[in-house]
């Protein structure tokens, strides 16, 4: 890669002042509510047409200033990513396959045509906010400190074009188990009515603007009494939750997940679906149509459906609710097994077999 010679950029740090006591943060960190605590600091870095990648900051958390001409406010020209750091046993901090996240935000900052961060910026921004805040990765079960990257444009200009001023921006919020009592299995609800992607569109890419689209839909599933939202394509087609991908495992153990350029590569199910073939299981990436699903589930074939993501790892699915049906799921004992083995590595309680763990 052409990122190989990178020197690593040389942050300048500010410490803040009125960071939270180490009282103050074993209190937040006791039961964090996720997303709404955040550690001390923050990154930045800077990025302009023909200035590159400038000005790296860690400085103290708090509000940042925007022109109200920035475009990303009129024109929602903004990605970002979400990945984990879990510390060990022995107080280590690492996190979970970095490099990977890292292209992610590149290919959607192709999409967004926003500037590629080098991966290694990346990784090091990672480090940086870990230099500072590493006190604020929880130690308890489950619990870990979820590292939220963003980029938008900040450009002041009302045009619609590519902005010439991108920040680049990393904040940190401690977070529990996701599932207090055991991993319950969710409820789904069928969007007929909304989309979350279209063929060509923004489907793939980690932007606001797909998330925007999906809390109608996400709220039309609360009315209807369900946990989350599973998306189609224009033909049907099954696509993915609005914060999840989606995995089907077939009565032969073979691993089916669906595949399309208009579905976000979730980390963690491609980590799962590793897992999986390690164990010996068939894994295909292809369409799944709705009536696949349904039928499968009423002939046996379909032996368990879960969802799996970053924030919750992996949610068993209990139900699919359409408009004019109820599917109850059947539940095995693969998707609690694979979360299991998954953990593990994460927390460091198992062998890393496929160096997936990076001490940051
Ligand atoms: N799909 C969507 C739409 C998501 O927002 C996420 C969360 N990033 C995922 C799938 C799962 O991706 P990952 O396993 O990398 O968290």
């Amino acid at each position: 890669s052409t990122d190989a010679a990178l020197a690593p950029l040389e942050f300048a740090v500010t410490k803040n002042l009125a960071a939270k006591s180490a009282a103050q943060r074993e209190e937040l960190l006791r039961d964090p509510v996720f997303g709404t605590t955040f550690t001390d600091h923050m990154v930045d870095i800077c990025w302009s047409v023909g200035g590159g990648w400038h000005r790296p900051r860690v400085q103290p958390y708090g509000p940042i200033s925007l022109d109200p001409a920035a475009a990303v406010l009129h024109y929602g020209q903004e990605i970002f990513e979400g990945i984990k750091a879990y510390r060990h046993e022995d107080g280590s901090v690492w996190t979970f396959r970095p490099e990977q996240n890292g292209r992610r935000l590149q290919r959607s900052a192709r999409r967004l045509a926003l500037p590629e961060l080098p991966v290694e910026y990346f990784i090091q921004s990672l480090r940086e906010l870990i230099a500072v805040d590493g006190a604020w990765v929880p130690s308890g079960a489950d619990q870990s400190l979820y590292l939220r990257p963003f980029m938008f444009a900040k450009e002041a200009f009302l045009g619609v074009r590519p902005a010439n001023k991108v920040a680049y921006y990393l904040i940190a919020s401690p977070v529990a188990a996701y599932f207090k009592g055991g991993a319950k299995p969710v409820s789904i609800w069928l969007s007929e009515d909304y989309a979350r992607a279209g063929k060509g569109g923004t489907g793939a890419a980690k932007t606001g603007g797909n998330y925007a689209a999906s809390l109608l839909p996400q709220a039309e599933a609360y009315e209807q009494g369900c946990d989350q939202v599973v998306f189609l394509d224009q033909n049907g087609d099954v696509e993915e939750l609005g914060g999840m991908n989606i995995v089907f495992v077939y009565k032969d153990g073979t691993i089916v997940t669906p595949q399309s350029d208009s579905i976000l590569e979730g980390v963690t199910r491609e980590s799962l679906l590793q897992l999986a073939r390690d164990r010996g299981h068939k894994v295909e990436g292809r369409h799944v149509s709705l009536a696949e699903w349904r039928e499968g589930v009423a002939s046996g074939e379909i032996v368990e459906v879960f969802a799996c993501g970053t924030a919750a790892v992996v949610a068993p699915i209990g139900t699919l609710k359409g408009a004019d049906f109820i599917d109850e799921q059947p539940t095995g004992s693969l998707a609690l097994s694979l979360r299991e083995e998954l953990t593990d590595i994460q927390y460091g309680r198992r062998e890393d077999r496929h160096g997936w763990l990076l001490r940051l």
